[in-house]
Parts: C-alpha cells; sequence; structure tokens
C-alpha cells in the first residue's frame, strides 16, 4: 500500500550546513576577512557522550568555517569557575556563540549558569529571556532552541504547510516540547499539547495535521492513532536493546515507525531525521549571532 514520504533530516541538515558555509564564505571575503563566527563550547566533568557531542560540535564548526574555541573543567570544578568561563566569554568579541554542555554535575545549579550567558550569545536558546520572548506576540527572541528549531525548519522545507492547520506536540519541556509548540503557534497552527497527565492522548492525535512526538517514550505514538495523510516529526532518540545488533540496541523514535509509515503522509525517520538538524541550527544560531554582532558594531 501507499507509504509515508521520508523527511529527510540528515539530507536537509547536509543542504543547512552548505548553505551556512556560503554565506560565511560571502561574508569574510566582503568583509576583507573580518568576519569570522565563533562558537565557544564549555564541558564540564568527563561524561563520555557529553565529550561526543561537543567533540561533534567543534568539527562542525570547522566544516563550515566557525571558530571553536573550548573550555574543559573537572568534575570537582566549582559554580564559580563556571560562571568565569561563561562571564570571559561574554565580554569576548570573538564569541557570537556560547553553549554550556548538560547536563552540568549535581553540585552545580543550571538555572544559574546559563541565565548567566549573555542573551545575545544564547545559541541554545535556554536563557529564560530568550524563551519567555518566544512566547509573546510582537517580540522576537535572539535565539531559538535548536531541537525544535529545526523540527519546524523540516516541515517547512518539506513543503507541509503550517498556517491554519491543527497540530499536536507530545512533551512539554522546557527545551523540545514547549518551544515546538510555540512556534507551530507563532506560525499560526492550533496547537495542542499531550503530556503524561492526558487522557487519552490518541483522541487529540487523530484530529492532527502535524504530530510532533517529544515525550522520550519509545515508540509511544503508534500509527492507528494518526490522521491519514499527517506529517510526523519524531524527536524522540530511544536507545532499545536488540541482541541482533553488534553493540546489543538499536535506536527508536517517540513514533513507532513501521505503522506510522503506512498511515502518515510524511515522516521523519530515527536516525536520520531531527538529530542532524539539532547541531545544523546551531550553526545556523552562531552564524544569527555573528552577523547581530557585526550590524551592532562590535
Ligand atoms: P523530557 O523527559 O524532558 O520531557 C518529556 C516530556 O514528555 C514531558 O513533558 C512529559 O510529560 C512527556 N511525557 C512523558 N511520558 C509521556 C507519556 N506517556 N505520554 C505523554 N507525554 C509523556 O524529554 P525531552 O523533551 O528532553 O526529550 C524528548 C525526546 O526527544 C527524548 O526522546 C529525547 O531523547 C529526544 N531529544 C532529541 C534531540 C535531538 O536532537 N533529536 C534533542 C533533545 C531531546 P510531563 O511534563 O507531564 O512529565
Amino acid at each position: 500500500g501507499d507509504r509515508a514520504q521520508l523527511i529527510d533530516g540528515k539530507a536537509i541538515a547536509a543542504t543547512i550546513r552548505g548553505e551556512i558555509k556560503d554565506e560565511i564564505d560571502r561574508l569574510r571575503s566582503e568583509t576583507g576577512g573580518e568576519f569570522n563566527p565563533g562558537l565557544a563550547v564549555v564541558l564540564v566533568g568527563e561524561r563520555k557522550d557529553s565529550q561526543t557531542y561537543v567533540r561533534n560540535k567543534k568539527k562542525a564548526c570547522d566544516d563550515c568555517g566557525i571558530v571553536s574555541f573550548g573550555t574543559d573543567l573537572p568534575d570537582t570544578a566549582t559554580e564559580e569557575e563556571v560562571l568565569e568561563v561563561v562571564k570571559k566569554y561574554n565580554a569576548d568579541p570573538k564569541v557570537h556563540g556560547i553553549l554550556v554542555q548538560l547536563p552540568l554535575p549535581a553540585h552545580m545549579d543550571e538555572e544559574k549558569i546559563l541565565t548567566a550567558i549573555s542573551i545575545q550569545k544564547d545559541v541554545d536558546g535556554f536563557h529564560p529571556e530568550n524563551i519567555g520572548k518566544l512566547a509573546m506576540r510582537g517580540r522576537k527572541p535572539d535565539f531559538v532552541c535548536c531541537t525544535p528549531k529545526g523540527s519546524v525548519e523540516l516541515l517547512e522545507r518539506s513543503g507541509v504547510e503550517i498556517s491554519g492547520k491543527s497540530a499536536v506536540v507530545v512533551g512539554r519541556s522546557n527545551i523540545v516540547g514547549t518551544p515546538a509548540a510555540m512556534l507551530l503557534q507563532e506560525r499560526n497552527a492550533t496547537v495542542t499539547v499531550v503530556h503524561s497527565r492526558t487522557k487519552d492522548p490518541e483522541r487529540y492525535i487523530r484530529e492532527a495535521d502535524i504530530v510532533v512526538a517529544a515525550c522520550g517514550v519509545a515508540e509511544f505514538v503508534k500509527g492507528e492513532w494518526l490522521k491519514p495523510g499527517c506529517a510526523v516529526i519524531d524527536v524522540g532518540i530511544n536507545a532499545v536493546d536488540d541482541a541482533t545488533k553488534k553493540r546489543g540496541y538499536r535506536l527508536v523514535g517517540d513514533v513507532h515507525f513501521d505503522s506510522a509509515v503506512k498511515v502518515a503522509g510524511q515522516i521523519t525517520p530515527v536516525p536520520g531525521g531531527v538529530g542532524p538538524m539539532t547541531i545544523a541550527m546551531l550553526l545556523q544560531n552562531t552564524l544569527e549571532g555573528a552577523k547581530a554582532a557585526r550590524e551592532r558594531g562590535e
């Protein structure tokens, strides 16, 4: 029977990264080499997964001509030491974006550290002022969180109409579900947010032209719940045991792909959907930060 069209996040992210590189090259030559976007990455502790994310982010910067700066602090660092590093980058005109890799060690106040980042360098978009502006009509945040921004970009680049449509976001976290809902609402969708206390989530999902799944529950959204022809963005990344794989697990999304692909009109795969978009949006935010700094005459 009919199968949904795949939304190829890997290919779309590669296109965007190419566009970013081209724009940086152009601005650099127009300014006689003066335009050099910079991203500072702060890593606290020795978590292997965080180290991998940081390495990938720096590599992605290199590939498109963004200068990366980095500070690695040990697990034993104090909150004050991290705040000092953030302040140093806030004041550094070569740095246009500051990213503090999460999670921070338990003895640190995450909110305090994220709030210390200048909102004009908050390329992760986690500063409460940036999230607050995103929620307000007629205000523009300096930056929008990368994963929700990438999710909406996938819809737009796949020709999915948002305005006037009904959308359901599954999940209401500060960094994914809630900003995704705000972005869709800003683009004139009528948005319902489903969360862990929602009774009968399928009742809402059944009506949705657009479903964004970000609940962190493997294969939560079933194909039978979907409205035929709808667009599905699966943000979830969950490892499930799989003895047939060499590493002993495989990655699945928050949507049951095999049933959903038979009902949806368009769907993102996991992996290869939203995942690659998150880094592409980080690079895009850093470029936007550098352009804004230049317009301010910095
Ligand atoms: P959180 O755990 O912070 O939030 C999960 C949200 O889903 C909460 O709002 C929770 O509700 C809701 N939820 C949990 N269980 C259910 C349920 N049974 N039914 C309905 N809603 C439920 O997760 P994140 O937002 O950080 O991440 C969501 C997913 O996206 C994860 O799979 C994560 O791995 C992935 N992710 C992917 C990224 C990427 O780059 N592709 C980046 C970030 C995350 P409540 O508020 O009531 O607790």
